[in-house]
């Protein structure tokens, strides 16, 4: 009897571990904390076998509200490269970066890469009553514009040179060959600005483009700031955009993604504008991680958007 039980806990025990193995051994890991951090590391690493990338955030969730589970802290410390934006949103890395070993795991901040702007605050925005206004705090939101996107790639895409120099040449290609379409991007998009006469977004929701309205020269008005966590706006505030939409022949209301499209409805019920969604890339949808949907691929799609939206 006992006998039987042992072989049947070893059967269970080896189900148990092959289906635990989503993720293929390789010899070089990167652990990313979000989406834009996964999509750079995954176009410099494309082809390679020897190397894999992690996201710890789940596909569908919210960023601003992450909190790393214990194996998420294991990984990290694990990882070669570790790759994470640096803004409030990941304040609870501070709390770990003592205890990662940097001769075995190389970090890479986001916001260390590109030139940052402070947070704003424009007017007919919410107030944000937990900010203290003595302290600087700066936009996180650095990725979503793509001439920053291309300096992050290549950045990253050095940092794994370094690592895994073997295949180094795979990876200047493959880094290329992504900064091209982000440049491609980077010049649909200047073109579209130069070509419009309103140079003007309105959101029904979070700003978090200040870095792209300040690289194509674009003005703003949203309900709140980048990483507010309120999002039901007062009536004062949608009061304010929607008399800033009518007076001003406002053709789009932008909401962002994954969000419920409430304020960005309501404006667009009470005047002649129509709601529009601009993917700020924070995160993404479980099908379209599935489907390997790439920041690029979302920018195409808000391209077309903001093509509208200037109109
Ligand atoms: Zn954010």
């Amino acid at each position: 009897m006992k006998k039987i039980f042992t072989v049947l806990l070893i059967i269970i025990s080896l189900f148990v571990v092959g289906c635990g193995k989503e993720k293929k051994e390789t010899k070089y890991n990167i652990v990313t904390t979000s989406f834009p951090c996964y999509d750079f590391a995954r176009a410099v690493i494309k082809d390679v076998d020897d190397i894999g990338v992690e996201m710890l955030l789940k596909p569908g969730s919210e960023t601003h509200d992450f909190e790393p589970t214990p194996k998420d802290i294991i990984d990290i410390k694990n990882s070669d490269i570790f790759i994470y934006v640096g803004g409030e949103s990941d304040s609870w890395i501070d709390d770990i970066l003592n205890d990662i070993d940097k001769e075995k795991t190389k970090i890479i901040k986001l916001m260390d890469i590109v030139d940052l702007y402070e947070e704003e605050h424009v007017e007919g925005m919410e107030e944000d009553e937990e900010k203290d206004e003595e302290e600087i705090e700066y936009d996180e939101h650095v990725w979503t514009s793509p001439v920053n996107a291309i300096k992050i790639v290549n950045s990253i895409k050095e940092e794994i040179k370094k690592l895994d120099s073997e295949n180094s040449d795979k990876y200047e290609t493959n880094g290329n060959e992504y900064t091209n379409k982000l440049s491609e991007i980077d010049s649909n998009i200047r073109d579209i600005v130069n070509s419009s006469k309103r140079k003007e977004l309105v959101f029904g929701d979070r700003f978090p483009l200040r870095y792209f309205t300040e690289e194509y020269g674009l003005t703003y008005r949203a309900a709140f700031p980048g990483c507010a966590h309120e999002t039901e706006a007062s009536s004062k505030t949608v009061a304010y955009l929607i008399n800033y939409v009518k007076d001003n022949n406002i053709p789009v209301i932008f909401h962002i993604e994954l969000s419920n499209g409430k304020i960005a409805n309501t404006i667009a019920n009470e005047t002649n504008a129509k709601v529009l969604e601009f993917n700020t890339a924070h995160n993404i949808s479980k099908d379209d991680f599935k489907n390997e949907v790439t920041y690029v691929d979302i920018y195409k799609k808000n391209i077309d958007s903001l093509k509208q939206a200037l109109n």
